[in-house]
């Protein structure tokens, strides 16, 4: 938006009315000039997201502005409740960690009004048990720590997450799937989780 006799761009809005064009009410800052101008005011598009509740997906479609920025991490309102964003597939078929909105093809979230269901495994030798838990979204489950639950004390071996799978490190418990464990014999455990056993 240049002002019409000196062509400085700077300029100060005194008025604005319109909601898919706006008219401008503008002044210069450098020559004082009084100008209109009309600016296209994007409209939100439909965009998909496949969002998650415990082991259940839903396909919904959100309206967001093509030139907004959506990233890993970010909250997005589905239907009213929150939901976060845990993947991002753009129109070339890549997992990114941020996208402008007219390049996502697909937003995987999942809700944070409620827990994260997270399936724990523990290999005693080649039989495997296996139970799921509920807990915190921000909940940390870290490689090396042990846990109890019930009877059973392992010690976390690896992770996997919606992306990867860890042999160290730790991960949010909203974007754990399963964390797979040892049992040990000393009972020294860092958390109980055998209260959050569904
Ligand atoms: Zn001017």
């Amino acid at each position: 938006m240049k002002c019409p006799v000196c062509g400085s761009s700077s300029s100060q809005v005194l008025k604005s009315k319109g909601k898919t064009s706006k008219e401008l009410l503008l002044k210069c800052e450098e020559c004082g000039t009084v100008f209109r101008e009309t600016v296209n005011v994007k409209k939100p598009i439909n965009c998909r997201v496949v969002i998650s509740e415990f082991e259940k997906t839903h396909k919904k479609f959100i309206k967001v502005y093509p030139d907004e920025t959506l990233s890993l991490g970010g909250i997005i309102n589905v239907d009213g409740r929150e939901g976060e964003i845990t993947s991002i597939e753009n129109k070339r078929g890549g997992r990114v960690s941020q996208s402008s909105v007219e390049d996502i093809e697909t937003i995987w979230a999942s809700y944070i009004d409620i827990p994260a269901r997270v399936g724990i495994s523990v290999d005693f030798g080649g039989r495997i048990l296996s139970e799921k838990v509920e807990v915190d979204r921000e909940f940390e489950f870290v490689v090396g720590d042990v846990v109890k639950m019930g009877n059973l004390y392992f010690r976390i071996n690896s992770l996997k997450t919606l992306e990867r799978k860890m042999r160290r490190g730790f991960a949010r418990a909203g974007v754990t799937k399963r964390v797979y464990g040892r049992p040990v014999i000393d009972k020294r455990y860092k958390y109980d989780l055998s209260s959050k056993v569904v």
